[in-house]
């Protein structure tokens, strides 16, 4: 996938190289070519798109209508689907993932995402009372929503147009604009929706991209930037925490979807086929880069052996290669390094567990010999406390384990220091909502995984985040509420 593209910060509605001088080589992870130099912004850079942010929010995006705004927003996502092809390509070259997933998950749901936030503006009202107080005196409340204005977007690698404009959608739909600092590793599509919403009229400002990196860099500048209002941010938990000592100076906001490493409990009156099928994509889906995709798999034991055998029996099955093929199902890891990070806890599995399947690096032809693939990996037997079990990996594997009584159950899935996401499958429904009650988490699927409802409440307990975004829920990180009292 060579390429010399050049991909350029975005500011102020125009391209720019930026002053640094410096660019970074985009390497494809499927064969390790370079597919473009991506031109670094620095201070100046990070200083220009927030001014640009705020005149456009205090001028042509600030006065515009609600309604005016949707219909706008709507074009932006009629402009994705457009172009379809082409950011499809530029997902598929940054991340390596098949083209059967990402067209139907990663470019569909970056147009949605533009489309359902413009639907929730133009739905909603306001808070009202009528007031009369003890001594007799009448007055009005209401309550008004206003954009909480220059928002930094911080923005990692695993599905970045749709992680992106999940954040970007309800941000711009709010009135807000916006500094995307998307993920190194990911710098190409939030690069092309910069021509979109030139084309669809979106004013100057309102959209701005900076390129670079975390600590020194272009995430942590932003972050630092006195005139940002508030940051929302995905990616791991570690830089969640120095993203927030940044935004404690002049107490800004932050909304946080971090890390997981998420349970799954599988009970022996499940639908086992369907089960088995779910599973399979809880797992391995986007080749377990999902933050939501499932570690620790928890099976009542009348089942256990068959799953293991059935959940290994898929593992084997995928399909590696050309990511246009349509048969292909599973991409490579992201990067050599995050690569080297992942067969760190294959090599772990292999001396400690009972490897079901996989543990190490598949065959692959030709060029993509050069790519960073890894086998899908299965262990069994090892203890809670096992790095492999207890810290997230973010790969294609999974620990799975026995268990007894559904109190066991609930009570290995809350072992941990994360609380993003569970799946429960059982034909009880009973069963279904008494544990769904009690695990510690904030998204639980029964039955299924990652079936989503984008006006539904999103984000983490524990240290999985801060906040929830989805419908009207991105509206209490989006807007600040002011109260008008109208004495009659
Ligand atoms: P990451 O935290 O390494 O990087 C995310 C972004 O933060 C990148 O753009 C990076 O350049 C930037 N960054 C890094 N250090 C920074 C700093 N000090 N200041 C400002 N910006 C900084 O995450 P990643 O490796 O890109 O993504 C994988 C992680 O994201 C996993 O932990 C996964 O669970 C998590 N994730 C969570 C969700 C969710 O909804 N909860 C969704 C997707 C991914």
């Amino acid at each position: 996938m060579a390429s010399n593209q050049n991909i350029l910060n975005f500011i102020n509605g125009e391209y720019t190289e930026g002053t640094l001088g410096k660019t970074w080589e985009n390497i494809c992870p499927l064969d390790g070519e370079i597919i473009s130099r991506v031109h670094e912004a620095g201070k100046a850079e990070v200083d220009a798109a927030v001014r640009a942010a705020h005149r456009a929010l205090n001028g042509p995006w600030g006065k515009m209508s609600p309604q005016d705004r949707a219909d706008t927003l709507y074009r932006v996502a009629d402009g994705i689907t457009a172009r379809f092809d082409e950011f499809l390509k530029a997902e598929i070259a940054d991340t390596g993932k098949p083209s059967s997933l990402a067209s139907h998950i990663d470019i569909p749901r970056g147009a949605a995402n533009f489309k359902i936030f413009a639907d929730v503006i133009r739905s909603i009202g306001a808070e009202f009372f009528e007031t009369v107080t003890p001594d007799g005196q009448e007055a009005i409340n209401y309550a008004v929503r206003r954009p909480k204005g220059v928002i930094g977007v911080i923005c990692p690698w695993n599905l970045p147009l749709l992680l992106m404009t999940w954040k970007v959608g309800p941000a711009l739909a709010c009135g807000n604009t916006v500094i995307v600092k998307p993920s190194e590793e990911t710098p190409t599509t939030a690069t092309l929706l910069g021509e979109v919403m030139n084309d669809a009229g979106v004013p100057e400002g309102v959209y701005n991209v900076v390129h670079g990196f975390g600590p020194g860099s272009a995430g942590e500048m932003l972050t630092q930037h006195p005139s940002v209002d508030a940051i929302t941010f995905t990616g791991e938990t570690a830089t969640g925490e120095a993203i927030m000592k940044n935004a404690a100076v002049g107490v800004r906001d932050v909304s946080f979807e971090l890390g997981g490493k998420n349970p799954a409990i599988i009970y022996g009156d499940c639908d086992f086929d369907a089960t088995v099928d779910g599973m399979s994509r809880a797992v391995f889906a986007n080749c377990g880069q999902v933050c939501l995709n499932t570690e620790r798999v928890y099976v009542e034991r009348p089942i256990y052996n068959d799953f293991v055998e059935a959940l290994k029996a898929k593992a084997e099955s995928f399909k590696r290669g050309d990511p246009f093929d349509k048969a292909t199902n599973q991409g490579p890891l992201i990067s050599q390094e995050h690569r080297d990070k992942v067969l760190g806890y294959y090599e772990r599995g292999n001396n400690d567990a009972k490897v079901v399947t996989g543990g190490g690096v598949p065959d692959m032809d030709g060029a993509y010999g050069k790519g960073s693939w890894v086998e899908p990996t299965i262990w069994t037997d090892l203890e809670e406390d096992h790095p492999n079990v207890a810290e997230e990996i973010f790969g294609p594997c999974c620990h799975i384990r026995p268990f007894d009584k559904d109190e066991e159950a609930v009570e290995l899935a809350n072992n941990s220091p994360y609380g993003l996401a569970t799946s429960i499958w059982t034909q009880d429904i009973k069963r279904a909502n008494v544990t769904a009650r009690s695990v510690n988490v904030g998204i639980t699927w029964v039955n299924c995984w990652f079936l989503r409802d984008l006006r539904t409440p999103f984000g983490g307990s524990k240290q999985s985040g801060i906040g929830r975004e989805g419908g009207q829920h991105s509206l209490e990180f989006y807007t600040e509420m002011t109260n008008v009292c109208v004495k009659l």
